[in-house]
């Protein structure tokens, strides 16, 4: 089967070609229907979150939908043809983390982490169920405590935190909406948000019991703090910065509670898919191509993306691996070197850290290949971003893609 294998820091994600796994005792066997693309495994490829991984290499893809086709012995609680969301428990880490990932054909799941799909409720809806919608609703509900008397600051309106705005309001919380791009203020305030604001500054006249930082940066946490009520609150989900720079005399002088929140409990996943099968949650979602998961990556890690991107590893059986053929042309071969030097010219020093490898250059950069050929699914050319996490000049400009703010980066 197909499956896009990562090593550790520096080793990029590579397609891979591996055996289907068999599930043991108390595990089953799923056909990957879909799997979310997460930044999370930005931060993995990159390195940065490469300490959350235990097992190497490892299939990546955490966020996982799909149909049952095999049982191990002990198994009685799903069965043949059931669909099921593969849950994420939080520091107990899961699937795509601890153990193979749903960007593959196949995944052998513990049966202990299957939630059933409602019928009315798509596998892609599941997939990014998992993690966007269950860890910010566990952000927001569970770490936040928030209820319909909490008054509620959510930071940062991008994947993550448009929908924690949104169970927020669900809960019957007085909820204002923060995010420095002003266009995202429409949709926050039809899914329930009071007012909206640029930033927690602008708000000096609430009082706010909760504060949900989706961003993760010391600017957003320093106005948190100043922001949030005395004995308050403040939740932090956004990984924006990998040190943070507090003050101290506020946090002290304020009691304020500082918590992190990962992840979801099942509980939390199955009450957020009653909440789409209801209709309360409709995640706004877009599909990438399972061969253009690493472009998909790409954009997610440079801010370029609206709702949530998810891929279909079934679409996968047609795709050609790089060295698997024996009967390439001798035309395509010359083009796979000049492609080769294309990336080696590249003068980035920083690109040698890159982790992110893109893997169909014919349909972004230099068209030496007919992007509608599978062959053209070569994961093995280039770097990708500087050590500030950004984007190459270089190949946002092939890319198009613009510069974006640091509450993007959800
Ligand atoms: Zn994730």
């Amino acid at each position: 089967m197909k499956a896009y294998r990562w090593g550790g820091p520096n080793s990029g994600l590579h397609l891979e070609d591996i055996a289907v796994p068999q599930p043991s005792t108390a595990e089953v066997l799923i056909q990957v229907e879909t799997c979310g693309l997460c930044h999370s495994d930005c931060h993995i490829i990159s390195g940065t979150g490469g300490a959350w991984i235990q097992q190497r290499p490892i299939t990546l893809g955490h966020e996982v939908a799909g149909k049952v086709i095999a049982l191990g012995e002990s198994v009685s609680e799903v069965h043949i043809g059931d669909r099921v969301a593969v849950a994420l428990l939080g520091p107990a880490g899961g699937i795509g983390l601890n153990y193979d990932g749903g960007y593959a054909e196949y995944a052998v799941v513990p049966v202990k982490y299957l939630e059933p799909i409602p019928d009315n409720v798509s596998f892609e809806q599941a997939s990014v169920a998992t993690d966007a919608v269950a860890t910010s609703y566990h952000a927001v509900v569970r770490t936040g405590g928030v209820t319909a008397s909490t008054t509620v600051a959510i930071v940062g309106l991008g994947g993550l935190g448009s929908i924690g705005l949104r169970i927020a309001s669900l809960q019957g919380a007085i909820v204002y909406g923060f995010d420095i791009d002003s266009s995202k203020f429409e949709a926050a305030m039809r899914d329930g948000a009071k007012s909206c604001f640029s930033s927690l500054g602008d708000a000096k006249d609430v009082t706010f019991d909760v504060v949900v930082d989706f961003v993760g940066i010391t600017s957003t946490m320093t106005a948190a703090l100043e922001a949030v009520k005395p004995s308050g609150r403040i939740v932090l989900t956004g990984l924006g910065d990998e040190k943070l720079t507090l003050p101290t005399f506020s946090i002290v002088h304020k009691s304020v509670e500082i918590r992190g929140s990962l992840g979801a409990t099942k509980e939390d996943l199955r009450t957020v898919l009653a909440l789409i099968s209801e209709g309360k949650i409709t995640p706004d979602l877009e599909e990438i191509l399972f061969s253009k998961v690493n472009e998909g990556l790409l954009r997610l890690e440079a801010g370029q993306t609206k709702g949530r991107l998810f891929t279909r590893p079934t679409l996968a059986k047609s795709l050609t691996i790089e060295g698997n053929s024996d009967d390439e042309s001798d035309d395509e071969a010359k083009a796979r070197v000049a492609s080769s030097n294309l990336f080696a010219s590249i003068k980035d020093q920083d690109a040698s850290k890159c982790g992110l490898v893109t893997q169909d250059t014919a349909s972004t950069t230099n068209n030496l290949f007919n992007p509608s050929t599978l062959r053209d699914s070569r994961y093995s050319n280039t770097d990708c971003f500087s050590k500030n996490g950004q984007q190459r000049p270089s190949f946002r400009a092939e890319l198009d893609i613009p510069n974006l703010g640091p509450d993007q980066f959800l």
